[in-house]
């Protein structure tokens, strides 16, 4: 389905944010003109037009970190557009995951989960993630076990430091299983969503 756009009144560019389909952070502005929104759903791949180049720009063209389309939606009155996207590596070509930097903290946990997927992507040798997840899924499993078995224990104790670092223990390890089982954080938020629908 081809979206009815206003490109008219932006002199034929419309103001584009892009979206992290998990962690939902923003992660950069730019501009389309009616080209690159052709080329951006022909290819699945977000294109802008580049004011500062004068041409397209397909993001990720020579770093690789492109941002892949999940879903375009325009707004209320046509005129600009929101991409939901899944971004290959650092959208910020300074290096960092948004180009507005770190604004919103509730998503960190997508963030710790990027970063895990990573360590074991490339297998980093010195990380404990990806030391741990090379034993294999039995041994991880047995340490979200252990996780849980110290959360328990500290939830009867009245110390909240204690209960919150064992708690903090317990969710990285999950993230780590969740990874040894080939899925991702926004899978199980599915399951819970769906319950919640019923
Ligand atoms: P890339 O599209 O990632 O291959 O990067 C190509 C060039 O585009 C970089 O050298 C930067 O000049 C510019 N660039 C990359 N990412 C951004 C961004 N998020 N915002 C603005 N400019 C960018
Ligand atoms: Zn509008
Ligand atoms: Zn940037
Ligand atoms: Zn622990």
């Amino acid at each position: 389905m081809k979206l009815e756009i206003d490109f008219q009144k932006g002199n034929g560019l419309v103001p584009v944010i892009v979206q992290d389909k998990d962690s939902l952070q923003v992660l950069m502005q730019g501009y389309m003109n009616e080209e690159a929104y052709e080329q951006t759903v022909a290819e699945r791949k977000v294109t802008f037009f580049s004011r500062t180049k004068n041409r397209l720009w397909t993001k990720g063209e020579t770093s690789g970190n492109y941002l892949l389309v999940k879903e375009i939606k325009t707004d209320c009155d046509k005129d600009c557009l929101l991409i939901t996207v899944q971004a290959i590596g650092a959208t910020c070509h300074t290096g960092s995951t948004s180009c507005f930097g770190k604004i919103n903290d509730k998503g960190f946990v997508y963030t710790l989960e990027q970063i895990i997927s990573e360590r074991i992507d490339n297998n980093v040798e010195s990380s404990y993630t990806n030391q741990l997840y090379k034993r294999g899924i039995n041994k991880v499993a047995q340490k979200v076990g252990e996780e849980a078995v110290e959360v328990v224990i500290e939830a009867k104790d009245d110390n909240d430091e204690l209960f919150k670092n064992e708690a903090a223990d317990l969710l990285y390890h999950y993230l780590i299983l969740l990874k040894a089982k080939g899925f991702v954080l926004s899978d199980i938020e599915s399951v819970l969503k769906e319950r919640h629908e019923e």
